[in-house]
């Protein structure tokens, strides 16, 4: 075995590893279809190296490296409709189309010009440097610019890069008189080993786009309370840490805890499915009514959590009381149509960094257990916060 045709049964193994990896990660992935994608690419891509055998060891040349340009191109642009998908920056299918056939027919009308020269390498060489640019556009167009996304990027550049790099090579070093001495040539294994070392960094860097995608997805779930599609206390602890660690974080901040009122007797009487609809829709009011920078979350059972930046204990109040008001008129998907539910609230302001967070809540709690004892359906404020702002209200007045 030589050294072009190891290098072709290395490539051939290293694509059908990594059909099988895009094939295992797409049934973790939130866009699978972008893995199958991949996987029938490197699928296809590894058909290549069987072609190129077939042309080394039978005697139908033209139909083989026919079938060597045709599967790599068509593993190409197999990669742009997977980076399409994963990227959401769709495939201009038409335009793509034609440029295939175009290829096609241009790489069977210089089958017989002689090897080595600018125009049949060009002709070659340039539907390969198509494709690359292509993928490494959408993957700009995308707009996505993490660390992952900028390696792909370069990567594909480079690839393309290497096509075109191909056509000075071969007119250089030479490519053989024939597809069988071009197998046999220094260029061929020059050029595969480039072809490995860029087949497989793309490959893993595009395992590792789904990779970071899943496990942001995978975090994002962690975060989030199923039931209500709120942030859950670890999400809500995270995005206020977010915010209060901010060089320049605007005090006051306000935190409101609420909890239903009663909510065991709902259960009791009308079910647990009904007490989830009801869950369910004070998590629906408060993602429509509260402002989009407000962190709001279901701290478990029927307890939940707004913290809201940059806004004072008064103006938490009052959105409490919109809160209270609005919720206290709400009918639920089955509960009688004349049932109310209502909830209680504890605000607390937090002035400056002097009150962590966690005393913010704890504060909070207890205005919360404040409104419980004295007759539920209340909004409560800490009671330091109240006699103050009451004062400068009266003094206002
Ligand atoms: P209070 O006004 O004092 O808050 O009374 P309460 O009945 O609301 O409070 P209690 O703590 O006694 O009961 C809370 C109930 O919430 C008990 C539990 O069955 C119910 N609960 C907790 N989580 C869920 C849930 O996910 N779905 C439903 N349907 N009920 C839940
Ligand atoms: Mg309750
Ligand atoms: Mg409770």
């Amino acid at each position: 075995m030589n050294g072009a045709l190891f290098l072709l049964t290395v490539n051939f193994l290293i694509a059908q590893l990594f059909c099988v990896f895009f094939l295992i990660i797409s049934k973790r992935s939130r866009i699978p279809s972008a893995a199958r994608w991949f996987a029938a690419a490197f699928a296809v891509a590894s058909l290549s190296a069987v072609f190129e055998v077939i042309i080394r060891y039978a005697d139908f040349d033209r139909f083989a490296s026919f079938g060597a340009f045709s599967s790599l191109l068509f593993a190409l642009f197999m990669i742009r409709a997977g980076i399409g998908r994963l990227y959401a920056v769709p495939s201009n299918v038409p335009v793509i189309t034609a440029i295939l056939a175009a290829s096609l027919a241009l790489n069977l009308m210089i089958y017989d010009l002689p090897r080595s020269t600018v125009s049949h390498s060009l002709g070659y060489q340039f539907p390969f440097f198509v494709a690359e640019l292509i993928s490494a556009a959408a993957v700009y167009r995308s707009g996505r610019r993490e660390k992952a996304d900028l390696i792909l990027m370069a990567l594909l550049l480079l690839t393309a890069a290497h096509f075109a790099s191909k056509v000075y090579l071969a007119v250089t070093f030479g490519a053989g008189s024939n597809a069988q001495a071009y197998l046999a040539s220094t260029y061929a294994l020059v050029s595969q080993s480039l072809g490995a070392v860029l087949v497989v960094s793309t490959g893993l860097t595009l395992l590792a786009v789904i990779v970071v995608e899943i496990m942001d997805d995978a975090k994002a779930n962690s975060e989030i309370d199923p039931l209500s599609g709120l942030f859950n206390r670890r999400g809500f602890n995270e995005r206020v840490d977010q915010i209060l660690s901010r060089p320049i974080s605007t005090y006051p901040h306000c935190v409101i805890l609420c909890d239903l009122d009663h909510f065991k007797a709902v259960n009791d009487t009308y079910g647990h499915t009904a007490g989830d609809q009801v869950i369910l829709s004070l998590g629906r009011m408060l993602k429509q009514c509260a402002p989009p920078e407000a962190i709001c979350a279901r701290f478990g059972g029927e307890e939940f959590a707004i913290f809201l930046p940059s806004t004072s204990e008064t103006t938490g109040y009052l959105f409490a009381q919109g809160l209270r008001g609005s919720f206290s008129s709400l009918a639920f998907p089955g509960l009688p149509e004349d049932v109310r539910v209502t909830a209680s609230f504890g605000v607390c302001g937090i002035e400056s960094t002097a009150i962590s967070i966690a005393d913010a809540i704890n504060r909070a709690d207890a205005a919360l257990y404040d409104a419980k004892r004295n007759g539920r359906n209340r909004v409560t404020r800490t009671r330091q916060a109240t006699m103050i702002n009451l004062d400068d209200w009266q003094a206002k007045a």
